[in-house]
């Protein structure tokens, strides 16, 4: 028996989600003497080699076909490899891919789906799954019923990427002739236009949520911004309200920034919010509730009202 997680690439990278999913299978396999089993659809031959050490066995399925993301090739090319292995639990990344792919597999397969864990656990060939509700303030464990197989999809940055655990994985390489008729096809990558400034870039992001109340409060942050040398980035409702340009949100469906500074102010911190910036290298949050799910990963927290703590850091700032 064993468990498989489909590597998640896009553009010829192997996104970080891929080696973040063999952290935690490789640690349900050891628990429960399981095999680790990596499927690579269509991914370059370069990716085998990053693999090999922290999975037991690589299946690789290459096919122009399934070179980018489209369901019904993923589909069959899923369907080919559970022909040479038998998992127990199937591992997806939770994103825009693995949320497209997975209600559709689960049907197709007749397995039990569960969507956007934050930790799985395999006891007794049942599992536990550990999920975030209400924007993150509340935890739901889910124990499902015994099954053969499991299909569950994993959020990105719930684990540490992998650490080197010096094994060498067998590779199987399967073939893919069939033609799929596709009801949907992926034509192209459309690159954004950097319209206005690049948040990407930016050393220190000063970043304001629904808590700035209204655009008319917006100048008070952006001269705060100026005086320390920041840009101003934001959350996905600001963006949303046309208080800033999109291209300054920071997200899952915004950017993703790793500045040394990031001051998130009256910014809750929702899952899809900390998956664009936990990688900051200082998270400074400022926020009324002190439950806000930032306080987190924040490394500093102030619980208050911004525009109270705004003057104050001005004023250290100044000295
Ligand atoms: C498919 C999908 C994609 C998404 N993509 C993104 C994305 O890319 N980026 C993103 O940010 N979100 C994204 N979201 C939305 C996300 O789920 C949250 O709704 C959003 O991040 C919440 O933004 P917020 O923290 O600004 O607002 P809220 O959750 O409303 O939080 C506002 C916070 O401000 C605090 N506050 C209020 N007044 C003050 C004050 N005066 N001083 C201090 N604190 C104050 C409150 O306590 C609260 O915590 C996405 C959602 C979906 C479903």
């Amino acid at each position: 028996m064993s468990i498989l997680v489909l590597a998640e690439h896009r553009r010829g990278e192997l996104r970080d989600v891929t080696t973040e999913m063999l952290n935690l299978g490789n640690r349900i396999a050891k628990e429960n003497s399981l095999q680790l089993c990596v499927l690579l659809l269509g991914a370059d031959k370069g990716f085998t080699e990053a693999l090999k050490s922290v999975c037991d066995r690589i299946i690789v399925i290459d096919s122009p076909e399934l070179k980018d993301y489209s369901p019904d090739p993923y589909i069959k090319a899923i369907k080919k490899a559970l022909t040479v292995v038998n998992p127990q639990l199937i591992m997806v990344a939770h994103s825009a891919c693995g949320m497209d792919l997975a209600p559709a597999l689960s049907e197709e397969l007749s397995i039990p789906l569960v969507t956007d864990c934050v930790d799985v656990r395999l006891k007794d060939k049942k599992i536990i799954t550990l999920r975030q509700i209400y924007g993150g303030k509340v935890f739901s464990e889910l124990n499902l019923k015994p099954f053969d197989t499991y299909l569950v999809t994993i959020r990105p940055g719930s684990f540490e990427p992998v650490k080197e655990l010096g094994k060498s994985a067998s590779i199987t390489e399967l073939s893919f002739e069939d033609q799929v008729l596709e009801k949907r096809r992926f034509l192209e990558y459309i690159e954004e236009k950097i319209e206005d400034v690049d948040i990407t870039s930016a050393d220190i992001l000063v970043s304001i949520g629904r808590g700035v109340g209204k655009p008319e409060n917006i100048p008070i942050i952006q001269e705060f911004a100026e005086e320390i040398g920041a840009l101003l980035s934001c959350s996905r409702p600001v963006a949303d309200k046309g208080w800033l340009p999109k291209s300054r949100q920071v997200g899952t469906s915004g950017k993703t920034v790793r500045p040394k500074i990031y001051i998130a102010l009256g910014i809750s911190g929702a899952f899809q919010h900390q998956v664009g910036m936990k990688n900051s290298k200082t998270i400074i949050a400022v926020n009324k509730d002190p439950k806000a799910p930032i306080f987190n990963i924040a490394h500093y927290g102030v619980v208050a009202d911004m525009f109270q703590v705004i003057p104050l850091l001005k004023e250290k700032l100044k000295k």
